[in-house]
């Protein structure tokens, strides 16, 4: 289990009645007000409840609280079913934070128990404002940290999330003529890319550290210093800062190897699984537990310190 700096989320419980009741969400020390114009949805309260609940639970878990003080979540209605996309500001109009999720106006249930969108749009709100040619940066720590968090509340089993990865990070790569990840700006290098980077970082540091640390120790640093979606930082300082909350000079070496040059290669990336102890099984994958790397694997899915 991850050990909280703050106090632990309240119980999912507690948080659905205030907000069956029409109130804000007080969830991991932050407070989440919904706002969406129920007539324009198939879908009832409970189901929005239960679903926002869910995502910002899984986000306080990974971060040991809730990464902003208050954040306002617009729903958008959008002809047909399911979440239809997302998109976070620092700093809108009213000069708090924003999360709008478009949502099909016929969106079912069971499309929000399986919704990624809005857990990856609430690690967003964790991860300070970088200069525009590091995108990578944002987008790779939300891609990579939504699975991880919601395997570490129980949402998801480790092993499909390793087959996500397995399958998705090689759409990371560079291509041919590529270059490092602050001058390649296409969709793989910057979801996949970046989630890429993540991985690694995250490996290298539980390497380096006696896997007693990782990048989720990394980016609660960013937090606890008092950095958010809401400050505007450089890459190299935020580095900095993830670097000394672990211990280890990770992030800052990686950045300077994977920010300029093409890199990984293809082989690095399959020798990584090997070191894991991840190989690819029908449509899933199966585990290693013998691998060299097999204990980081665990650690990264059971939370800060887990799995030694
Ligand atoms: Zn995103």
């Amino acid at each position: 289990m991850p050990s909280a700096d703050a106090a632990p989320p309240a119980p999912r419980s507690m948080i659905q009645a205030s907000c069956l009741s029409g109130s804000d969400l007080r969830v991991g020390g932050g407070t989440i007000t919904l706002s969406y114009d129920a007539a324009a949805f198939a879908l009832t309260r409970a189901r929005i409840c239960a679903w926002t609940g869910r995502a910002a639970l899984a986000v306080s878990t990974y971060y040991g609280r809730f990464p902003v003080s208050r954040v306002r979540i617009v729903l958008k209605p959008q002809d047909g079913e399911g979440v239809r996309g997302g998109t976070t500001w620092g700093d809108a109009d009213d000069g708090q934070p924003l999360i709008q999720i478009r949502l099909g106006r016929m969106a079912q249930a069971a499309q929000l128990d399986d919704d990624w969108t809005l857990t990856h749009e609430m690690v967003h709100l964790s991860v300070p404002s970088v200069p525009e040619q590091s995108h990578w940066l944002e987008e790779g720590i939300a891609t990579y940290v939504e699975p991880v968090a919601r395997v570490q509340t129980g949402e998801l089993p480790a092993a499909r999330i390793w087959a996500d990865m397995l399958h998705g990070m090689r759409k990371g790569l560079p291509a041919d003529g590529d270059q490092g990840l602050d001058h390649t700006p296409t969709w793989g290098r910057t979801y996949w890319g970046g989630a890429l980077f993540c991985l690694m970082a995250d490996v290298a540091i539980r390497e380096r550290s006696g896997n007693r640390k990782g990048l989720q120790d990394a980016l609660r640093a960013v937090l606890a210093a008092g950095d958010s979606i809401r400050t505007d930082l450089s890459v190299d300082r935020l580095f900095a800062i993830g670097d000394q909350g672990t211990g280890v000079p990770v992030l800052q070496v990686l950045y300077r190897e994977m920010g300029d040059a093409p890199m990984p290669a293809g082989d690095d990336l399959e020798n990584l699984w090997r070191r894991l102890g991840v190989y690819p099984d029908g449509d899933g994958v199966r585990f290693d537990e013998t691998a060299p790397l097999a204990a980081v694997r665990r650690a990264i899915t059971a939370g800060r310190g887990g799995g030694r």
